[in-house]
């Protein structure tokens, strides 16, 4: 899918992100949001996002579909919960929100320097390869990719956990390293 960015007209708006929406099982309930807006009552975080829940599946349904996967809120949500759990019309919103940042990644429309969507790409990668994640080499891959500049204010601390064995710099793979890739390409070729 190709998003256009800037939306002046109303035939600009693209709503294949809706109707893929439509086809995911987490995803279909969005048709029933009768736009309440209790889900963004109940969200701790709604303050800090750029759309809160509701508005969210509003510019879904609508055509929006760059605004929502360039958005900090599907970045923001801390699958709380909560929203779900009080949607009147039993909307999966959290797994929508999984589902949106799934597609941003794919898309490589997240906020740039935003540090959640490259920790979860680097973290799936890392596991794709391994089997499992190492912490250290994580946090280093996170800091190079989204805030270089300040990579060298952190070697005193890192010193320092090296040094009291907090932190290693060993890549770590679990035995089943092939199997787990396995699993993992299956389920991107399967599905969503
Ligand atoms: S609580 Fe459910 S029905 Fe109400 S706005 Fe949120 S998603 Fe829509
Ligand atoms: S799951 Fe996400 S969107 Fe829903 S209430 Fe919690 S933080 Fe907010």
């Amino acid at each position: 899918m190709k998003f256009k960015r800037t939306i002046r007209y109303e035939g600009e708006l693209d709503r294949s992100l809706y109707y893929y929406m439509l086809s995911l099982p987490e995803g279909e309930g969005i048709i029933r949001c009768i736009q309440c807006g209790t889900c963004s009552g109940v969200c701790p975080l709604s303050i800090y996002m750029d759309f809160t829940p509701r508005k969210l599946i509003a510019l879904v349904r609508e055509g929006f579909s760059m605004d929502v996967l360039s958005s900090f809120t599907i970045w923001l949500c801390s699958s709380c919960y909560a929203c779900t759990v009080s949607c009147p019309q039993e909307i999966k919103i959290t797994e929508i929100m999984y589902a949106l940042k799934r597609k941003a990644i794919e898309e490589g429309v997240y906020p740039r320097r935003f540090p959640v969507p490259v920790l979860a790409r680097e973290f799936f990668q890392m596991v794709l390869r391994n089997g499992r994640s190492s912490e250290s080499l994580l946090v280093l891959n996170l800091i190079l990719k989204t805030n270089i500049s300040k990579a060298l204010s952190y070697v005193p601390l890192g010193l320092k956990l090296l040094k009291t064995r907090r932190l290693s710099l060993k890549k770590e793979r679990t035995p089943g390293a092939s199997e787990v890739k396995a699993i993992l390409e299956g389920l991107k070729e399967g599905g969503p």
